[in-house]
């Protein structure tokens, strides 16, 4: 995966902190990341980028497609890699814990429901939440 190239074909200069901000994306698939999760990655590696700023390489990577941005709780914004293919997601209240599934019995529903409507759809988000196995067992 040549990430300066992908950088370029969005049309942004290839600058360290966005080639690490999509290398980190990478490095951990599947992973949802908030713009502090991504800030701590760095100041690990002595790359010293300042919040304001990686939020903004985010939101450029969301706007050219690259990331999705998710709002799960209001508090903060969680970004992953858009690899093209569609997933919904589970969200612990407690933990955080983001896990991704897809059912394909509520993809068809979703499409008759739209299609009985004549309604053109284009793209759905469904997320589920509550207590993840975890901390379902730590409650009892
Ligand atoms: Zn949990
Ligand atoms: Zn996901």
């Amino acid at each position: 995966m040549d990430i300066p190239k992908q950088i370029r074909d969005c049309g942004l200069r290839a600058t360290l902190p966005r080639v690490r901000v999509l290398q980190l994306f990478h490095e951990h698939p599947g992973k949802h990341l908030s713009a502090d999760d991504i800030s701590h990655l760095l100041a690990n590696e002595k790359i010293n980028v300042i919040l304001p700023t990686v939020y903004r390489v985010l939101m450029q990577f969301a706007d050219a497609n690259i990331l999705i941005r998710h709002t799960f709780d209001a508090e903060r914004a969680v970004f992953e890699l858009n690899e093209g293919s569609h997933h919904d997601h589970l969200i612990c209240t407690k933990c955080g814990r983001v896990d991704e599934f897809i059912d394909e019995a509520i993809e068809r529903r979703q499409k008759a429901v739209a299609q009985q409507r004549r309604f053109v759809l284009q793209t759905h988000t469904l997320t589920l939440y509550g207590l993840c196995a975890q901390c379902a067992s730590r409650v009892r």
